[in-house]
Formats: structure tokens, sequence, C-alpha cells
């Protein structure tokens, strides 16, 4: 490790991985610093599902048959009603990859392009040097070593350990991810007694319960998931009402893995002097299930560019030169995801009789709009389609399937959603607008409520 570089980025998950090649890609010398050792990186979960189609966007090169990181892939989701029926297929296609040897593949990858690694070295503190960042206090075993830089990127994942340490005025919000703000995940890995019939090839799930059972790495298993706010039991009640109610294939327990994902708007600003937050230090998590791989690579991808382009010479990268990292970002992506985090409370928030009245009319719930959602992280619907959607919904109020509070409460946050989409849409070019920009968004945000709001009602 030398005493200073370029560019320190805080954790060797997807996203500081990622970020770092793109760096490094450039010309600027990156160090990675890492608080597991290199053999324990990504060990928290076996198995996840990224989104086949995304990987050419951002230039990574697929797993394939053969890898140590590949397991399978499908073709297609199932999602179902909360009495299991009215099966719905969504033509978006998945890899199914082990989480650890794909973490190491990145990691060779970055390291292709000249970016080190520390391993088994913790973020501690920010250094600063005339109240702007210029390096990051390190801890090696028993040592505590300063190393400077132009810029620090904080990848840690949920507990944002950099974000966290800024001084409340530093430009980027420091707010905890606390239990109303993720979704405790529990994964059920399980071998099924009758695979021949029951094998479990593509996801299917049930939005209803925010529970799923999907494909793992023994052809002859599945994994069984549950994720919901406040905590690990409020998932587990959760999951002992799905299994009342939905039949899963007989199977055998072989273990459960935990873990927690961020559930709630990223900071509005994720850039400030010397400093950039990515993945899920930034809540980059898509709205409609929690994944948050390339979600967070479409912020990586734009702060490289716009860093890359202000370091250049050997310039420091003020909040003000990289402005545009976040009016690309929240004009784009983050008006989408908005638009879905504020529609969905509303959504969600119906009787399992309802929800099962929306799969079988085709309601929020068909396959057309789900594929769309999934490409293009957005519906756009035609008069025709409107027309028959507010058939549907009359119908189903005129035949008590829906309640009229449901109706209202569904209206409430789309037309919250609308007006918090249009407005990061305006995302100011300017940084002197920002406050403005941040009050307003703060009442529309207010208006819209919050998951955790509806989750136990
Ligand atoms: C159970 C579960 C299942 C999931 N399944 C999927 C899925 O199938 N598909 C999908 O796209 N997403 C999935 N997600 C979400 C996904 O795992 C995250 O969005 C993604 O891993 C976030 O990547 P990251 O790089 O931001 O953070 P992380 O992967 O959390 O990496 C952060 C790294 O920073 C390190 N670190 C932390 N503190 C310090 C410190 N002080 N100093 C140095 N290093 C530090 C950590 O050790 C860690 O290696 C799942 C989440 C959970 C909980």
């Amino acid at each position: 490790m030398q005493k200073s570089y370029d560019v320190i980025v805080i954790g060797a998950g997807t996203a500081g991985s990622y970020f770092a090649k793109l760096m490094a890609e450039q010309g600027y010398s990156v160090l990675v610093v890492e608080k597991s050792s290199r053999e324990k990186l990504g060990r928290r979960l076996d198995i996840f599902h990224l989104d086949r189609d995304r990987l050419p966007r951002f230039g990574i090169p697929a797993p394939a048959p053969g890898d140590d990181d590949y397991v399978s892939e499908f073709e297609y989701s199932i999602s179902k009603s909360a009495f299991d029926q009215y099966p719905k297929r969504t033509l978006y296609p998945f890899l199914v990859l082990r989480l650890p040897q794909f973490l190491a593949r990145l990691a060779r990858w970055a390291e292709s392009f000249g970016v080190e690694y520390a391993f088994e070295t913790e973020f501690l503190d920010f250094i600063y040097e005339g109240g702007r960042i210029c390096g990051a206090q390190l801890k090696q075993g028993e040592e505590t070593v300063q190393v400077f830089s132009r810029l620090v990127a904080d990848a840690s994942g949920i507990v944002s350990v950099g974000r966290r340490k800024l001084p409340e005025d530093y430009g980027v919000e420091t707010f905890e991810i606390g239990p109303r703000d993720k979704f405790y995940v529990i994964l059920r890995y399980a071998r099924l007694k009758h695979p021949e019939v029951d094998r479990v090839k593509c996801t299917v799930n049930w939005p209803y319960y925010k529970t799923w059972i999907g494909p793992q790495h023994d052809k002859d298993g599945a994994i069984i998931g549950v994720g919901a706010n406040f905590s690990y039991e409020y998932a587990e009640e959760v999951f002992q009402k799905f299994i009342k109610q939905v039949k899963l294939p007989p199977h055998e327990l072989q273990y459960i893995q935990k873990g927690t994902t961020p559930y709630r708007r990223p900071p509005y600003s994720f850039v400030a002097d010397g400093f950039v937050v990515l993945g899920d230090a930034a809540c980059l998590t898509k709205p409609y299930s929690g994944e948050g791989i390339t979600s967070a690579w479409e912020l990586c991808a734009i702060a490289a560019q716009e860093f890359g382009a202000a370091m250049k010479e050997g310039r420091y990268p003020e909040a003000a030169r990289v402005w545009k990292t976040n009016v690309r970002y929240q004009r784009g992506q983050g008006a989408k995801f908005a638009y879905i985090m504020a529609t969905l409370v509303g959504a969600v928030n119906t009787l399992p009789e309802e929800n099962d009245y929306q799969f079988r009319t085709g309601i929020v719930f068909n396959e057309k709009d789900m594929t769309t959602m999934n490409r293009n992280f957005g519906v756009t619907l035609g008069l025709g389609d409107i027309m028959a959607m507010v058939f549907k919904i009359v119908a189903g109020v005129l035949t008590r399937n829906i309640t009229l509070a449901t109706v209202k409460a569904l209206l409430r946050s789309v037309t919250a959603a609308g007006k918090i989409q249009k407005h990061y849409e305006k995302f100011p070019e300017e940084i002197s607008a920002f406050k403005a920009w941040c009050r307003e968004a703060d009442k529309l945000w207010a208006a819209a409520g919050s998951m955790a709001d509806v989750a136990k009602s």
C-alpha cells in the first residue's frame, strides 16, 4: 500500500470493484480497502440472481457455463396471487450465480486494470485539509495508517461507514439505514423431496407476501425467501402467514442465510468535495424487488465518467465540478425509481382478496406491464390501457372485489408518485438551486408515505 492514490474505494463488493475498475481504466491510481479477507469476501450469501441483459450495458463479461461463479440461468419468472392463483410470466432473463466467486472474478478483473486491493483493512474516518476530504484513516491489524487521495468513494454497503462519518453539512445526507428503511431477508436453502416433479427452474414469487422460491446451486434444491421491514422476527411472521396459504413442494431445510437490503429513497446528492457514495450505501436497490447490483452500477458508470473528467491534470473533484453525476442519475433512473417507490406504498396496501382480483383481471399484475417494468423501470400506458384499467377497477368496486379505500389509496400514491417523478426530472443543473429542490422533495416524500407505514396495517 502506498501513501497516496488518486482514489480510495471503501468496500470490495459489486459496486466498489466496478467503480474501481472504471477509474483505473482512465489511468487513475486506485486503492480498494476491504475489511474482510480475500478468502471470506462475499461469504454472507451463497447464491444471487443477476439481470443477464444488463451486463453488456456495463461492459461486464457475463459468467458462462463452466465458470466457477456460474450456476444456471432462466428466461422468465412467475408471479402468483395471495391465494396462489393466476400465474403471470415476466419475460426477463436472470443468471443464477455464486456471490463469493463472482466477487473474486470482479476483483481479478479490476486488478487487471491496475486496481490495488488492501484486504483485512478497515476504513475508520476521513482525513481533511482545509475542510475538504483528502484521504482516509485505515486500520490494518493493530496499526492505524493515513492514506491520501483526491477522492474517497463509499461503497461499504448498507452500513454506509463513509457517508455516515461525514460532517452533517458536508453535502451528502448522513442518515442511518434503520429498521423502517430496510428489508430483512431470510433465505431458506432447501432440498426437494421429489425433485423429478418439483424441480425449481425459475423464480416463482408471491408479491403479496414478498416471498419467492428460486433455483440454487444444488439442482435438486431451492431457495425459499421472504423479505419484510422492521425485523427478522416480523419477516418470519409474514412467512408463516404465507405457508398457511401457499403449499410449497415438500422439502427438507438445509440451512438459512439472512441479510438486509436498503428500502428507502437514496440521498438527494451522491457527491461532495472529494467524495461519492455508491451501491447499498446510497440505497440504490430496485424498489420492486430489492435487487441492488445492476441498478447500483448505473450510478457507478455515471460517477466514473464525471469524476474521471473532473480529476484530469491533477485537479481536485469539488462538488460543483462533479454535480452532473447527480443531475444525470436523478433525472434518469432516480426519477423512475422514485415513481415506483412512491406508487408501491398504495399498490401493496391491499387485502389478499383484492390482490387475488388484481391478478385475475391483470390490474397492476399482468405479463406485459411486469415485463416492461423489469426492462425499462417504468410502464407507459396508452389511453386504451388506462381506460381498460379504469373499467376493471370500477367493475372491481361494483362487484365488491376491491374496496373504495384501496382505490383511494392507490390513486393517492399514483398522484404523489407522478409529482415526485416530475420533481426528480427537474433536478437542478446548478448546486445553488439544490436546497430549494430538497425542501420541495421532502414535502413530496412526506405526502407519499412509506412502505413501512403500510406494512403492518
Ligand atoms: C439476502 C439477500 C439477497 C439478495 N439477493 C440479491 C440478488 O439476487 N440480486 C441482486 O441484484 N441483489 C441482491 N441483493 C442485494 C445485493 O446483495 C446488494 O444490493 C449488493 O450486494 C450491494 O453491493 P455493494 O457493493 O453496495 O455492498 P456490499 O456487497 O455490502 O459490499 C460492501 C463491502 O464493504 C465492506 N466494508 C464494510 N465496512 C467496511 C469498512 N469499515 N472498511 C472496509 N470495508 C468495509 C464489506 O465487508 C463489503 O465487502 C440481496 C440482498 C440480500 C440481503
